[in-house]
């Protein structure tokens, strides 16, 4: 009888535990530890800053579904991974053993690193909901009294899709109000050019969206390090190829929203063996740590190598595709050692991803995340955004209904199928 824990219920956290159910044997049991009672679709967080979706459409209940599943659901959260001891300390003094466990932690948000960046500071945020709340509270200000936008990701970010995304649907919304000719733009990055996205581009990526911004009249600085933000003024560095201050840019912003590096989160961080320095989970080609072979991780929290040198760092993106496939191979690999057997199942760890434009978007797929590649592929079109709504759609009904068939197999395996994806309908 094994006790099988999963440690946040995410994206992949929540998912996992529904594909672990078909894996267990008699008297095996799952506990999910989550943070609160509640799923919340961190995808959609973009449209929810600016008012294209509301938060409870994106919320889902996970009481009632885990139990309908069987599945434990804890929700006060993990204090501290004792993996020495096989066990798991709560956040109201509680213990768990276990036999096998799944870290979903996601990313800790380092807004403290640059001062002044942040919800707490002077930036927005759309990497959690309540943020994405607060954000739209912010434009909602914003539209009374227009003025420019700095939207962009800074040093060590590693999530650049939401970014794009984020800038674009933001500028469809300010023509829609009819009041983009008072909003000067600019896109603030670290990456060394437009479209890099921590994966050293994909088939045409630069083009597609440097066109894209050209057309819609938005500047850009590349190589950007931001030094400190304060009310109103974004102070930002940029650098040249071999990593010397090219130009200094004192930026003015009435609204801004930035990407901020990402983190282990501190109930993982600091622990020898289980972490690089940055606190993100050391994992092996099955998705299991190195040092506590028990100990699975997946989605945002594992370590990934960055895929090359960069004048200013930037992390690689870790998606819902890369995600789908470690999930599938941890259950595979845990319900194989409960059988007694080799953990042998390897995630395909390719990177599929939809940047929504709110009229048009941007989709790409690289096989293998790291160039070069067997499948390097991009496209623009007003498919995307309707592809994305339908990522949308699966994605809440698997978590609500717990299921797990995977959305980006079916979506490869159809092929794209614009006119199926046309025909989902956007939620009221
Ligand atoms: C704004 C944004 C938009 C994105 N859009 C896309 C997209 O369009 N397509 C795509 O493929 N990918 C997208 N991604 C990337 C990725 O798919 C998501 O970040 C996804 O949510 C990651 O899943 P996860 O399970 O790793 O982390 P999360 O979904 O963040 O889940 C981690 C969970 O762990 C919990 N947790 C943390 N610490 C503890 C603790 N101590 N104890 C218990 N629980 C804990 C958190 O509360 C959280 O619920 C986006 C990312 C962001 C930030």
């Amino acid at each position: 009888m094994a006790e099988i824990v999963v440690m946040g219920a995410g994206l992949s956290g929540t998912l996992m535990a529904y594909e672990l159910v078909p894996q267990l044997m008699a008297g095996d049991r799952i506990t999910l530890v989550s943070q609160g009672p509640t799923y919340h679709f961190v995808p959609s967080n973009p449209w929810v800053a600016i008012g294209w979706r509301q938060r409870e459409a994106i919320e889902i209940d996970l009481e009632k579904v885990m139990r309908r599943k069987d599945i434990r659901l804890m929700t006060q959260g993990v204090r501290k991974v004792h993996p020495g001891e096989n066990r798991i300390e709560l956040a109201d003094d509680s213990s768990i053993s276990y036999d096998y466990l799944v870290i979903a932690t996601g990313p800790d948000l380092a807004f403290d690193e640059i001062p002044g960046l942040g919800p707490r500071g002077h930036t927005q945020s759309i990497c959690h909901i309540d943020h994405a709340v607060e954000a739209k509270a912010a434009f909602d200000r914003f539209v009374e009294r227009p003025g420019p936008i700095i939207v962009g990701a800074v040093q060590g970010a590693s999530c650049f899709g939401p970014a794009y995304e984020f800038l674009f649907i933001l500028e469809t919304e300010l023509r829609r109000r009819r009041i983009r000719d008072r909003v000067p733009m600019t896109f603030v990055t670290s990456e060394p050019y437009i479209g890099h996205l921590g994966l050293d581009g994909v088939g045409d990526t630069k083009g597609l969206l440097e066109s894209e911004m050209r057309e819609r009249h938005i500047k850009w600085i590349t190589n950007a390090r931001v030094k400190t933000v304060e009310a109103g003024k974004m102070d930002v560095e940029e650098l040249d190829e071999a990593g010397a201050v090219r130009k200094s840019h004192e930026l003015p912003f009435a609204f801004s929203m930035m990407l901020p590096a990402f983190r282990g989160v501190p109930a993982v961080r600091g622990i020898e063996g289980l972490t690089n320095p940055r606190g993100f989970i050391l994992v092996d080609k099955y998705q299991r740590n190195p040092a506590f072979p028990n100990v699975f991780a997946i989605g945002v929290c594992i370590a990934i190598p960055p895929v090359g040198p960069t004048p200013v760092p930037v992390g690689v993106p870790k998606t819902g595709f890369m995600i789908e496939s470690m999930v599938t191979a941890s259950a595979l690999n845990i319900g194989a050692l409960l059988k007694g057997r080799e953990a042998k199942a390897q995630p395909t760890w390719n990177a599929v991803c939809l940047a929504d434009f709110g009229d048009s978007g941007v989709a790409f797929l690289a096989q293998p995340q790291i160039p070069p590649r067997n499948v390097n592929w991009s496209s623009k079109g007003e498919w995307v955004h309707y592809a994305k709504v339908a990522f949308e759609k699966y994605f809440l009904h698997k978590i609500r209904k717990g299921e797990s068939e995977p959305f980006y197999e079916r979506l490869l395996l159809e092929k794209l199928d614009i006119q199926k994806i046309k025909e989902v309908k956007e939620p009221a």
